[in-house]
């Protein structure tokens, strides 16, 4: 009896649950590259190349391992290309009887596969620190799901950063260090750029023959396989873990990477393991390479905020896509597709996304997810952007972080505010300011930095909503002591920014 072992994109490491429970001496295991999962929203021609590059060296390495590979390329002739046409087409193929799956980190795939008229055996992704029934455990009987607490927990669980049952240093978070504005005139390592091969030269070639979706394909300088990922941690923990704790929330003209990691491609499509790069970040902190605060805001990003996404995301199930607690409905704005705008921030961090599929998490928290749920866009067009955009999106990881965290269209399950700011926190974090065209200081006015006159109309339209919230009372209280004409005025500005956008007119 043949089954076969369905391998995706984002499964690429060895020990995933499929292969754990297949059996080389019988089992086929399907690798296929589909116009239907490349396309099911408008994904950014790197993170097509680099799964499809990815997948390719890892069937490899799989049949180098002994197993039998049924591997369909997006070019071949008999390409169903659809993932499900594939699975009929080898279990026809192998009179195989039976499909054995790691669940996929998107409910559409996973409809998809339960809709199949084979028996398809789906095991839980256990790539996690916290299984599924873990998460609803710790989550049941709350009425808050804090992440802080639940980053304890992990701690806990995982020994990381712990002196018996007690954090290290005597505190568990040690973000009051961190969180600085960066300074414009200091030397950083860029991230290494990986050459592309000849299996990645095929891929590209091959991408733009047959996508045109927003975003530039070249240069291509990602990792795509675990031996480069491996190599791209070091260089992180080596490089710029030191300053990353103290810049992760700082934004530069030009300088896309900070100190960030630029890994999360790599962890999401499996090459690199969320312990295996903790343990790499506590050694060097543990060899004094590292401060404390650096080290424990990277583990906290990993074993809290990672798992703790991807619980709630398999806690709400599908149903989760589709809330919009605020009830906004207004089409995504051309600037994110890479139309024009005169906002200095804006065009940055776009622009960044379009030429390397890659934005850190402030650019795309309060830069682009501020202006968006501001500006009241839905919350699905937000989702479906981010989703396509970055290397790294995966729905399991974006759609909370999207949905809940960015857009507030959960109604606070993630966050117990919106984030919202007007275009003071964009200066303070920023070198952004001085070069736009409309000015951070004005607050009404022809060149008001749309964020000011945006934030004021958000609070007002979703009053009823936040005006007893207690993170944010003080801010209605600012309003109302504000002149009648100023507020007027405010909200004139505010109407005539969203006309624009409605007319997709330049902003
Ligand atoms: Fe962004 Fe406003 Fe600053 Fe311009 S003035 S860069 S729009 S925050």
């Amino acid at each position: 009896m043949v089954r076969l072992v369905l391998v995706l994109g984002d499964q690429l490491t060895p020990d995933v649950a499929a292969l754990k429970a297949g059996d080389k001496a019988r089992d086929v295991v399907v690798m296929a590259e589909v116009m239907g999962e490349g396309t099911s929203v408008p994904h950014h021609p790197q993170k097509i190349a680099l799964i499809l590059a990815a997948m390719r060296k890892f069937a490899a390495g799989l049949e180098a391992d002994g197993w039998r590979v049924a591997y369909s390329r997006l070019d071949d002739a008999e390409n169903s290309q659809t993932l499900s046409g594939e699975l009929l087409r080898r279990a026809s193929a192998f009179g195989a009887t039976e499909v054995l799956a790691t669940k996929p980190g998107e409910w559409r795939v996973l409809a998809d596969l339960e809709a199949l008229p084979v028996p398809v055996r789906v095991l839980a992704d256990d790539r996690f620190l916290c299984s599924e029934a873990e998460f609803a455990t710790w989550a049941e009987g709350r009425k808050q799901l804090r992440m802080e607490w639940f980053y304890r927990e992990m701690r806990r669980k995982t020994g990381l950063l712990m002196e018996g049952d007690q954090p290290v240093g005597g505190q568990w978070n040690f973000d009051h260090d961190n969180r600085k504005p960066a300074k414009a005139d200091l030397l950083r390592p860029k991230p290494r750029d990986f050459a592309p091969d000849a299996v990645v030269e095929g891929v590209l070639g091959l991408v733009e023959a047959r996508f045109s979706h927003f975003g530039r394909l070249r240069p291509f300088r990602w990792a795509t396989d675990r031996a480069g990922a491996l190599a791209a941690l070091a260089e992180f923990v080596a490089e710029r873990l030191p300053r990353f704790g103290e810049e992760q929330d700082a934004l530069l003209e030009g300088e896309a990477y900070l100190s960030h990691a630029v890994i999360s491609p790599y962890l999401n499509l499996g090459l690199l393991g969320p312990l295996e790069v903790c343990r790499a970040v506590e050694a060097a902190w543990q060899a004094g390479r590292v401060p404390i605060a650096a080290a424990e805001g990277f583990i906290r990003q990993v074993i809290g905020w990672r798992e703790y996404v991807r619980g709630i995301w398999a806690l709400t199930g599908p149903e989760y896509l589709v809330r919009n607690a605020l009830g906004h409905s207004r089409a995504l704005p051309g600037v994110y597709w890479g139309g024009e705008t005169g906002m200095a921030c804006m065009k940055a961090a776009v622009g960044q996304t379009q030429d390397l599929g890659y934005a850190h998490h402030i650019q795309r928290l309060m830069v682009t997810g501020n202006f968006a749920l501001l500006a009241g866009v839905d919350p699905a067009k937000v989702h479906e952007w981010y989703l396509s955009v970055y290397v790294d999106a995966f729905e399991w990881v974006e759609a909370p972080n999207t949905l809940g965290m960015s857009q507030f269209a959960d109604g606070g399950m993630l966050g117990s505010k919106p984030y919202v700011s007007s275009g003071a926190y964009i200066d303070r974090m920023s070198d952004h300011c001085g070069g736009c065209r409309y000015l951070v200081k004005e607050k009404v006015g022809e060149r008001a930095c749309p964020f000011n006159l945006l934030y004021w109309h958000f609070l007002v339209r979703h009053r009823e909503r936040f005006r007893s919230n207690p993170r944010m009372g003080q801010m209605y209280r600012v309003w109302d002591g504000m002149e009648a004409g100023r507020r007027e005025a405010v909200l004139a500005g505010a109407q005539a920014v969203l006309a624009r956008l409605e007319a997709g007119e330049v902003v």
